[in-house]
């Protein structure tokens, strides 16, 4: 086994024995590219969407947000032109009966079923529609089919001139979602990259035609500078400009941020210059007029969207990938997690030395202040090391440890995760460390 796919698996186990991510329904054998986040992965997916909310909602003053429900009119889904377009050409073993995707196929052995080596056992490829369906209501017919959304994006569109309105915004402005979507992948694959339910952090920004491309350059300047603000180190970031093959249907540009994995750069975000064709076709198949009004230019047209759309389970793992790392300390292993403070799913471990002399009674005091504020965790059994350990492995930035002099002079030590350097810091200013170390962290 390579050493790159050695590290994925390292990351997929330590992933599951600390609680970051679980196979979905792993006790039936579990369910193909589904999983489930336990504690800790919950807390870290929680602060990657709430600084994704932060720097795209709260800190601007010209983008609203929105949560859209997950079904969705089915002409939606006409318009969007996923019905037509958001295939994959598949082919079936006539022998074995397994399907797969004409692109994942051997050249050199055209015809030959690569799961069971029969020769000629291969269909004609077919499209085949990425989108779950389902029905609503209690008839199973035709006409009762609807799509699990494919992505967030559709919600926003059909509810522009709603949140328009409704908050008095001007173009240009924007509109942020975060939530499920749903494709049926047919080779999904390098656990949580690629899934069949997964989460998204999408933007659409309405502006002006002609400002476009301003605006484009804009957007992709903002999320480059997003993903580095979650500590990812800048070697391993690139753009990736989607050449004429590339563009989706709907695209007059795009750019990927691509991040260098152990399985080769792969996109995580996607910046896409849309054009009107959303707005375009909505106002086509719902028959209502979706052009904007421009009070200062005293016309109607139909504005332009630049999207960035980033997956946030695939950000997730970015930032796991990013941040495993394997020491020798002492002619030991040690495994840490250098996750930027702010994303961090535990803030601090919190260690009295002993669980004796007052110790436990100022560790338990300190948690329930800290607690207030951040996320972390008291451990009072085993040696101190091993407890260091366990914090290093899921991330954690601080270990605050009580000790004899604590009982002196109202002191602890904070050892830091990366440097594993030692501080001694007043009780009442543990607070105060923390906070000031939760941004501007930079991967040495
Ligand atoms: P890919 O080429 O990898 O299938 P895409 O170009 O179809 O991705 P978009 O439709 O642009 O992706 O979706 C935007 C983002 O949503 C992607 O950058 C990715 O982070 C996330 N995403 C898309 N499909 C999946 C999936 N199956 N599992 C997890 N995340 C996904």
């Amino acid at each position: 086994m390579s050493n790159q796919n050695k590290l994925m698996d390292k990351i997929v186990s330590l992933a599951k024995r600390r609680g970051f991510i679980f196979q979905s329904s792993e006790i039936y054998g579990g369910i193909n590219s589904c999983y489930d986040y336990g504690p800790l992965g919950i807390e870290l997916k929680r602060n990657i969407k709430e600084a994704w909310w932060r720097a795209m909602v709260i800190e601007r003053e010209d983008i609203e947000g929105l949560d859209a429900a997950i079904l969705m009119h089915p002409r939606v889904w006409e318009a969007s032109g996923h019905v037509e377009n958001f295939t994959d050409p598949m082919v079936d073993c006539r022998n074995c009966k397994a399907r797969f995707r004409e692109d994942d196929l051997n050249p050199d052995k055209p015809g030959q079923c690569p799961r069971c080596g029969t020769k000629e056992a291969l269909t004609e490829a077919r499209q085949f529609n990425l989108m779950f369906k389902t029905f609503m209501g209690p008839v199973e017919e035709q006409a009762n089919v609807i799509f699990m959304r494919p992505e967030t994006a559709q919600g926003i569109y059909v509810n522009a001139f709603n949140v328009m309105q409704a908050s008095r915004q001007k173009v240009p402005f924007g509109i942020a979602q975060i939530g499920k979507a749903f494709r049926n992948e047919i080779t999904p694959g390098n656990f949580i990259f690629r899934m069949r339910e997964f989460e998204q952090m999408e933007m659409q920004f309405f502006v002006k035609p002609g400002e476009d491309d301003k605006w484009f350059e804009y957007w992709m300047e903002q999320r480059m500078q997003w993903q580095l603000s979650l500590g990812l180190r800048k070697s391993k970031l690139r753009f990736h400009e989607h050449g004429p093959d590339e563009l989706a249907h709907y695209a007059k540009k795009a750019f990927d941020i691509e991040y260098e994995f152990p399985f080769g750069w792969n996109e995580f975000e996607g910046i896409h210059n849309r054009t009107d064709y959303d707005l375009g076709r909505h106002a086509e198949y719902s028959g209502k007029d979706l052009r904007y009004f421009d009070q200062d230019e005293n016309r109607k047209y139909i504005p332009y969207i630049i999207e960035t759309s980033a997956g946030c389970d695939r950000t997730l793992l970015t930032c796991l990938v990013d941040a495993y790392d394997e020491e020798t300390v002492e002619g030991e292993t040690r495994v840490v997690l250098h996750l930027s403070p702010k994303i961090a799913p535990i803030k601090a471990g919190i260690f009295p030395l002993v669980k004796r002399d007052g110790m436990p009674e100022i560790g338990l005091k300190l948690r329930d202040e800290l607690k207030k504020q951040f996320k972390v965790f008291y451990d009072e059994s085993g040696a101190i090391g091993r407890r260091y350990r366990r914090m290093d492995e899921a991330g954690t930035p601080f270990g605050i440890t009580i000790d004899s002099q604590t009982l002196e002079d109202q002191t602890v030590t904070i050892r830091e995760r990366d440097s594993m350097q030692q501080t001694r810091v007043a009780l009442d200013k543990v607070a105060d460390f923390i906070a000031e170390k939760m941004d501007g962290f930079v991967r040495e």
